[in-house]
């Protein structure tokens, strides 16, 4: 069979012919109880993907990329009395900066260098300093460079200095541990079309139940207010019409997940990717631009090769059917990423060797 355009960007994904094929389904309205079935169904099987998140979180469903997901948590949770902290060390991170700031909320930062780490001797300083804080936001795995930030710690700081934990895991859900049994995590935002295999529109955060009970929205926008979603998704509707395509394309991708095997199954694939990935362009003398340690299992940023500009780059393997992605900000010059989320075929990859290695020669 021929295979379509790869894409090896951080979503959208190249997507199954199972998952493809569910966007042929019958049209629904929204309002139909039909619809509702369907969104109570994948919230469930939201929920129950990280079985620890079963019991204690909700899964809100709403229609957007995977920033729509991370701005209206940050709207409805992020206090307006109290401060939030947010800790950077990417694009992403920042970003959650500029939306807390646009909206006027009170902030702090621990800004990091893309490079590092989180910088938690810097946090337990902020955290100590400020007992204002009450809430903590950061990214799993920062796609700026691949990092996979080491939330435990984190989250610990969170526990000692009674802070709730708020988590950026558009780009690891359904593929990394996140450690729904943590008692400090408070809501978790993602998307669909990234390690869940399903396609852009459907964007939603898992929130922890009792806060619908606890705390009033702090939301300032109407379409982006969690605790409205909460309320009518208790049937299965929502407050505005939702990607009902990209709903019938998720519930298709949620199941696939679950019959082959769940997130670490999904995590063990990947890993066996991106591992072949990283071998062979480092043995071709293309550096990763991390600790090889430091990554996630599906994005790997690496120094462009000696004398390549990426454009260059882009345009010869897209060319023979592989789109790549370039750095961002500051490293757009030095790097570039390849991802393995999406339905990657061993055989894929043996294409994508042999075109770097006769484009390098
Ligand atoms: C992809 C991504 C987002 C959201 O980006 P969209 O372009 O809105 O899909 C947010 N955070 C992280 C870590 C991401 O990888």
């Amino acid at each position: 069979m021929n295979r379509p355009t790869l894409l090896l960007n951080p979503g959208p994904v190249t997507l199954s012919e199972r998952v493809r094929n569910a966007l042929l389904r019958e049209d629904q309205c929204h309002r139909e109880p039909e619809f509702a079935e369907l969104m109570l169904d994948i919230k469930a099987r939201l929920s129950r993907l990280y079985p620890q998140a079963a019991a204690e979180f909700d899964a809100v469903v709403m229609t957007g990329s995977g920033t729509c997901a991370v701005e209206a948590m940050i709207a409805s949770l992020a206090p307006t009395k109290g401060r939030t902290l947010i800790v950077s060390n990417g694009v992403y991170g920042e970003r959650i900066s500029a939306m807390l700031e646009m909206m006027g909320r009170p902030a702090a930062e621990v800004r990091c260098d893309w490079l590092s780490e989180m910088d938690l001797t810097a946090v337990a300083m902020q955290l100590s300093a400020d007992p204002q804080i009450s809430h903590v936001v950061a990214v799993h795995n920062e796609t700026t460079t691949g990092r996979l930030n080491d939330i435990e710690p984190l989250a610990d700081l969170c526990r000692q200095h009674d802070a709730y934990l708020m988590l950026d895991a558009v780009s690891s859900f359904g593929a990394e541990a996140i450690d729904f049994s943590h008692p400090n995590l408070l809501a978790v935002a993602a998307t669909s079309n990234k390690c869940l295999h399903a396609i852009v529109g459907c964007a939603f955060v898992m929130v922890r139940k009792r806060v619908f009970e606890e705390r009033k929205s702090q939301a300032n926008t109407l379409y982006l207010d969690l605790f409205s979603y909460h309320q009518a998704q208790q049937e299965g509707f929502s407050p505005f019409t939702q990607a009902t395509h990209s709903c019938f394309a998720l519930q298709e991708a949620l199941m696939e997940l679950d019959e082959s095997g769940g997130w670490q199954a999904r995590r063990d694939r990947y890993r066996t990717l991106s591992g072949r990935i990283r071998n062979h362009l480092n043995a071709l003398g293309i550096p990763c631009l991390l600790a090889r340690e430091a990554y996630s299992s599906m994005i790997t940023s690496f120094g462009l090769p000696e004398g390549w500009r990426y454009p260059d780059l882009h345009d010869r393997l897209c060319s023979k059917g592989f789109v790549i992605y370039a750095g961002q900000g500051a490293l757009y010059h030095d790097m570039f990423r390849i991802c393995n989320m999406g339905d990657i075929r061993d055989e894929d990859l043996l294409r994508l060797f042999d075109c770097l290695t006769a484009i390098l020669d």
